[in-house]
């Protein structure tokens, strides 16, 4: 990163020209009138967060695919679930010159300064599923309604359990959440909570761990094996002769680590059922499980719509237009209220399977297993 001042004042001035060309009605390569002047051609960096999960390698085609068609070159980076990786990513996506850049954050809070260097090469920004926090240099988010997204997950738990049709329970529960480092996690749990909680006012639904605080139940970085190990552990300290009949699960990679731990105890067995337990993204694996019986319910979120979103977002803004949202309201980065527009999340579950996933081309049955 020796050169990378001289390189950013080399595209400050670049930058510069490019705006007396198009000022003149020519792009920086010195290309005849256009419609969208110097974006045609142009090169938009995506800084996805990591390739072990399934969802952001279909967020990052899809994404790349969509640009293309619109006329845009793409550099596309993953960053192994490393925030000190993805910042010295996004600062080579700047010194390369992109004109746009598109960014699933890893650490929220991690990309200030790199954040900085963009705005001052005059690149915008949008945040791609997961908000920005602490700067005023993110454009426009593109996202589900996360809240959404946690009521479903907590409503296909309570409505599987029977308390929705007049069951009384009481029935165990355990929580988990995703990173506390994504500022998804806490609309996904706030909005299962707000299903939960009367419930567990009621005592019909129980915590047996008395771990009912979101800062209790995280899962750094979403990853499996410590969802595996916590679930473990709660097994071990909370479960020696009561069962488990439901957990809120806040991903797909984090239900399968829940699902090993609960087989590893015993659960699986028609004397032993595994619990109720929820997901999100609809990964094939987990999709694969619903279908065999043991993971319950999913939240399907089509990363094609996502896809399209954000780059219609960062096709409006470097052609000047002002992109469609849909929420100014909500999303506040703690610097400002930053533009999003939400999709509709979708629960599934094995009843709908083919409806949500195969129906609309997000799957072929052959991709499920199914005949
Ligand atoms: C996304 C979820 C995903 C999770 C883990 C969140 O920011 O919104 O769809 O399950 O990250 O990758």
């Amino acid at each position: 990163m020796r050169n990378r001042r001289a390189a950013l004042a080399a595209m400050a001035t670049a930058a510069s020209l490019a705006l007396t060309l198009s000022a003149c009605g020519q792009n920086s390569e010195g290309g005849s009138k256009e419609k969208s002047g110097d974006t045609k051609g142009a090169t938009i960096g995506i800084a996805m967060p990591t390739k072990s999960s399934e969802r952001w390698i279909a967020d990052g085609n899809n994404v790349v695919k969509q640009l293309k068609a619109k006329g845009y070159k793409t550099k596309l980076v993953y960053g192994e679930d490393d925030p000190d990786t993805q910042v010295s990513q996004i600062e080579n996506l700047i010194t390369q010159g992109v004109k746009g850049l598109i960014i699933a954050a890893i650490d929220n809070k991690s990309l200030n300064n790199v954040l900085q260097e963009a705005a001052d090469a005059n690149i915008p920004v949008i945040a791609y599923d997961r908000l920005i926090l602490g700067t005023k240099n993110v454009d426009y988010y593109a996202t589900f309604d996360n809240e959404k997204v946690g009521k479903l997950q907590a409503t296909s738990l309570v409505d599987k359990l029977g308390l929705t049709n007049g069951k009384k329970g009481p029935f165990n529960i355990e929580l988990f959440a995703g990173s506390n480092d994504d500022n998804n996690t806490k609309y996904f749990f706030n909005g299962a909570m707000s299903v939960l909680q009367p419930y567990i006012d009621k005592k019909q639904l129980v915590v047996k761990s008395g771990q009912t605080k979101m800062n209790q139940v995280t899962t750094l970085r979403w990853d499996g094996a410590t969802a595996q190990k916590r679930m473990d552990d709660i097994l071990t300290s909370t479960y020696s002769s009561a069962r488990v009949d439901a957990v809120l699960s806040p991903y797909d990679g984090i239900s399968i680590g829940i699902i090993s731990a609960l087989k590893s105890d015993g659960y699986g067995s028609t004397s032993k059922p595994l619990p109720v337990v929820s997901g999100q993204d609809a990964e094939v694996a987990s999709v694969k499980s619903i279908l065999a019986g043991e993971q319950y319910s999913t939240v399907y979120k089509d990363t094609r719509q996502l896809a399209t979103e954000a780059v219609t977002m960062v096709d409006d803004v470097l052609n000047k237009r002002k992109p469609e949202t849909n929420d100014n309201k909500t999303y506040d980065n703690g610097v400002k209220v930053v533009p999003s527009y939400l999709l509709q999340p979708v629960a599934v579950t094995k009843d709908n399977v083919q409806k949500e996933l195969v129906d609309t081309g997000y799957y072929t049955k052959a991709d499920l297993g199914l005949k």
